[in-house]
């Protein structure tokens, strides 16, 4: 049994925002999630793709900032717990009692929960003998886009994700794209990249077609795509890219009488507790109007609903608003040696 003043379920970009708020006003936390990595949608999703967005970063990759936000908490040496879902919660006396399916139990006086989308698993190809493919030829992200250097390349879908690793990839290897349709869902402006690079001759496009049967012993030789009229084209290939969208499953979180809107937690936005005191929902995963999905909104969410820990865990003490330039508290904390 682990005790600590905060449970932090999700080790997503927000959840680890959280901890580092919550390690500077002195709360610890330990940090619970499913997958067996830590950063959420930014390293199983995206972890190469640029992003444009985080306040003073022009630029990093999904890798890059999960690994910014690892740095930013290491003086607090949080524990993770990897591979482990939070499977059920209950109510003891003033805490909270977390239990995982590998049967770890926390006992805490408050939960975070960033639990992003839920567990979320990629849409996947309905081809008799896929399986049998999957990491060895088949995938449905992109860990390590170098893994691609010099193979032939098949990636179907139309939105984003499938547009952006088509364009992505022509830069070394050799990509054909396919889609259902003959228009892209993705920006206007990536479809309009792709179309360019097709004419360049840097990329071939299949639409409106998809895939009807795979190839190969141990690893994929070639697939065949069929359109809706049954014309068929055989293409030999390496490895085959899909690109689908996510099935977006709650999973566990639906069952602790939460209240739920379009699988997403309502929260106030003053200190974002959900119906049930000191269970607080932050980054994707809450709702509220106005809410956006959006990473620097998550750490906004997170900086409130660690102050909002304060209180219950350290109820017999009054939480001082302090900034980290001038706090020697924060500072000491941060492991600082004051100059
Ligand atoms: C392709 C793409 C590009 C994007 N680009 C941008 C961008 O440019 N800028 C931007 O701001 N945002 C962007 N986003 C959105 C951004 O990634 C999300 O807003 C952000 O990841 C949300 O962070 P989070 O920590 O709330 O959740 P997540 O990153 O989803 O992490 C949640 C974690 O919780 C875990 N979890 C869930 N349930 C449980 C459970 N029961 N037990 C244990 N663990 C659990 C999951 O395994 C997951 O690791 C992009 C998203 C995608 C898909």
């Amino acid at each position: 049994m682990i005790k600590t003043d905060v449970v932090v379920i999700g080790a997503g970009p927000v959840g680890l925002f959280a901890v580092h708020q919550l390690g500077i006003i002195g709360l610890k936390a330990e940090v619970v999630d499913n997958l067996d990595k830590i950063g959420g949608q930014c390293i199983e999703l995206y972890p190469d793709k640029p992003i444009y967005d985080i306040p003073a970063i022009p630029e990093c990759t999904g890798a890059s900032l999960s690994e910014s936000l690892l740095k930013q908490i290491k003086p607090f040496k949080t524990n993770f717990h990897l591979n482990e879902r939070v499977q059920e919660i209950s109510k003891e006396k003033n805490n909270w009692k977390i239990v995982t399916n590998k049967n770890k139990t926390f006992i805490a006086p408050n939960i975070i929960i960033a639990g992003g989308v839920g567990s979320f698993e990629p849409r996947k190809f309905l081809i008799q003998g896929v399986e049998k493919f999957e990491n060895n030829g088949i995938f449905y992200s992109i860990k390590d886009k170098n893994y691609f250097k010099n193979k032939k390349v098949c990636i179907f879908g139309g939105g984003d994700s499938a547009l952006d690793w088509a364009i992505e990839l022509s830069k070394f290897a050799e990509v054909t794209l396919v889609h259902r349709r003959n228009e892209f869902r993705g920006v206007e402006h990536s479809s309009q990249v792709a179309r360019k690079l097709e004419k360049e001759g840097k990329i071939k496009i299949k639409t409106p077609f998809q895939i009807s049967s795979i190839e190969g012993q141990d690893k994929i030789s070639a697939i065949t795509i069929k359109s809706e009229d049954g014309k068929t084209e055989k293409i030999t290939t390496d490895c085959v890219l899909g690109f689908f969208g996510l099935i977006m499953k709650l999973g566990p979180i639906a069952e602790w009488g939460l209240n739920l809107e379009k699988k997403t937690i309502p929260v106030n936005t003053e200190n974002f507790q959900t119906n049930k005191e000191g269970i607080f929902a932050i980054g994707d995963i809450c709702t509220y109007p106005g809410k956006l999905k959006l990473i620097l909104s998550g750490f906004h969410e997170g900086a409130l609903a660690a102050r909002a820990c304060f209180k219950l865990a350290r109820p017999n003490e009054k939480y001082r608003f302090e900034f980290t330039t001038t706090s020697k508290g924060m500072q000491e904390r941060l492991g600082i040696k004051s100059k």
